[in-house]
């Protein structure tokens, strides 16, 4: 491995996303490791980024890598991981970061193995350490924190990245870009049968700024007609728990906790969610928590900013009607 280059720490980004939320957090965690280890920031971009973000990933890399291939252009693990070995391997960062999407969530630790590097995912926060880096993440639905030591570079995290904070773009110095021209061996190729388009003009629930969210107190699907009007009063995402979702009252896709989205808000408002560990898990990166429920005990009044000790059937319309009688 290359000493050259062990002070610096390569990021992971995907054209077609943009430089979305989850992109900047992986730039602005990136930047600041970099800058702490007196080493250079390696944006690697699978695809061609439109022109914005190319512009704002040259701000605050120190050098682009574009791997733009017609047999990458649909999500392709076994492809997608012989480019990036390819051109991280000369590379040969001391860390390489990624959001914590569902393709970063595969193709990390295969990564990690294939650089001979560690791999952790989930993580909130990377500190610099005497070994190769450590790493904080929650475990046990959120109960617990777990500092994890990484001995081996490079490290391969994949970050709650939505929740980190962006770099501050530098006006001149743009990072130079080149486009790397990868060997692929088609094996274990993917057979792509369907696309299925989520409907537009909707902000994903992940870069929502604002989600009104209901559980299994909110008694059937009727009631978030209600909780979508405020939700659109306030320009954010209707959500809800898993007790909610299998009950049928809305898709699964809204579903938010551990086995569902994480999700990091300006503003959570929960509205008769009890607070069960699993739900908080997919909370927790939320500036603000915000809690209707009738019983004074719900554990959500522990995790919660602001909580409102009330059947949220006298909450809701007041508050419907407030929000309504402010943009008048
Ligand atoms: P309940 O627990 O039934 O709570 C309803 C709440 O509504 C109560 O606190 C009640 O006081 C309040 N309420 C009732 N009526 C009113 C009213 N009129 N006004 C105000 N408040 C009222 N859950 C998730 O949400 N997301 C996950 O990703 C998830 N993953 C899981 C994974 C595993 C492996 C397991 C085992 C469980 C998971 N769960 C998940 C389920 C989780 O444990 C809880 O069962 C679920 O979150 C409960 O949903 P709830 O709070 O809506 O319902």
């Amino acid at each position: 491995m290359s000493q050259k280059y062990m002070n610096d720490i390569s990021v992971i980004l995907f054209a077609p996303s943009g430089f979305d939320r989850a992109a900047q957090g992986v730039a602005g965690e990136g930047r600041r490791l970099a800058d702490a280890f007196g080493g250079r920031l390696h944006a690697v971009i699978l695809g061609t980024p439109d022109q914005a973000s190319a512009n704002a990933i040259a701000a605050i890399a120190n050098d682009i890598t574009v791997i733009d291939d017609p047999r990458l252009a649909d999500y392709q693990p076994e492809l997608y991981l012989q480019a990036l070995t390819q051109v991280l391997r000369p590379l040969a960062p001391r860390a390489v970061l990624m959001s914590n999407d569902t393709y970063s969530q595969e193709l990390a630790p295969r990564l990690a193995h294939r650089l001979g590097g560690s791999a952790v995912g989930d993580a909130v926060e990377i500190r610099p350490s005497d070994q190769t880096l450590s790493v904080r993440r929650s475990v046990y639905g959120g109960k617990a924190e777990a500092i994890i030591e990484l001995k081996r570079s490079p490290a391969v995290v994949w970050l709650r990245a939505r929740a980190l904070a962006p770099a501050t773009p530098r006006a001149d110095d743009l990072a130079a870009v080149s486009r790397a021209e990868c060997q692929l061996s088609i094996t274990n190729q993917l057979h792509l049968v369907e696309r299925v388009v989520a409907a537009t003009g909707e902000t994903r629930l992940e870069d929502a700024r604002v989600i009104v969210s209901g559980g299994r107190g909110i008694g059937g699907p009727e009631p978030f007609r209600d909780l979508e009007a405020v939700a659109a009063l306030l320009s954010g995402q209707v959500a809800a728990s898993r007790a909610a979702c299998d009950s049928g009252w809305v898709p699964p896709s809204l579903q938010v906790g551990q086995t569902g989205k994480k999700v990091a808000p300006g503003l959570y408002l929960a509205v008769a969610i009890h607070g069960a560990s699993q739900h908080l898990a997919g909370i927790s990166d939320a500036k603000v928590i915000a809690a209707i429920n009738i019983d004074p005990d719900a554990p959500i009044f522990k995790h919660c900013t602001f909580g409102i000790v009330e059947d949220y059937r006298k909450v809701i319309p007041l508050l419907r009607e407030r929000l309504a009688s402010a943009q008048r």
